[in-house]
């Protein structure tokens, strides 16, 4: 992205008139396969908020601009680690299988169509929201794309979004365009670009595919390789383009 062009730039300036290139490198962090699978413990910043401290610090200017033009950001959902997604996919499969009585390839089809599998969701980043308008009372839930389209309550805030989250760093990432396969459209799920686009990009660098072939817990079993590659594939990498 634009930034890392210019650290790349700046370094290579650095470089040129001797400077140690270290302190321009600070942006450009390494991100270990066990911190993007949302294994580790990372530093989050914010009561409500949980996000990494640059995304935090973006997300504090888009909430004043927002409450400016009479909308409140409130964030339903960010950082969620590996155990808490683990027990959602567990959760889902066991009613599906059990309660409903699917067979498990369907079962882990349904789950698919709005919760990751464990490892894989953007949530483990910290730099991913799930944010609506706070000044709205709304019955029932919150996430469900009807309330953010004609007259719902939140046409004001998805509107406010268009306009002005990229100015802020933040992007939709599940868009409703009906060319894109995997998660369904989330008008309410956005990601922190500046940070979001490098950490995708070294996760999509790792054989993540093999890794989630070797993980146990309920309906893991049933993974396949050919199923987790169609998965990222749609899943993870069929996304806003501006995030890739
Ligand atoms: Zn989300």
């Amino acid at each position: 992205m634009q930034r890392r062009t210019f650290i790349n730039k700046s370094s290579a300036a650095a470089i040129a008139i001797g400077l140690t290139p270290s302190i321009f490198f600070q942006e450009d962090n390494d991100y270990t396969i066990t911190e993007l699978m949302g294994k580790e413990d990372i530093e989050l910043f914010g009561k409500d908020i949980n996000l990494r401290k640059e995304a935090h610090d973006a997300f504090l200017e888009m909430k004043k601009a927002a409450y400016n033009d009479g909308i409140d950001l409130k964030i339903v959902s960010s950082f969620r680690n590996y155990d808490r997604q683990r027990a959602i996919f567990e959760r889902k499969y066991l009613t599906y299988t059990v309660d409903d009585e699917m067979n498990p390839l369907d079962a882990i089809d349904k789950i698919i169509e709005y919760s990751t599998i464990p490892g894989t969701s953007r949530h483990h980043w910290g730099t991913d929201i799930d944010v609506v308008d706070g000044y709205r009372k709304v019955d029932g839930d919150v996430l469900v794309p009807h309330k953010y389209e004609g007259e719902g309550p939140y046409v004001d805030f998805k509107n406010w979004m268009d306009e002005n989250s990229e100015t802020y760093g933040f992007y939709l990432v599940y868009t409703n365009d009906s060319k894109r396969r995997g998660f369904k459209y989330e008008p309410w799920h956005y990601s922190y670009a500046p940070l979001s686009i490098p950490m995708l990009e070294q996760f999509r660098s790792k054989n993540i595919a093999s890794l989630l072939l070797r993980e146990d817990y309920e309906g893991a079993e049933h993974f396949t390789m050919g199923f987790l590659r169609s998965y990222i594939q749609n899943n993870i990498l069929d996304i806003n383009r501006n995030l890739l």
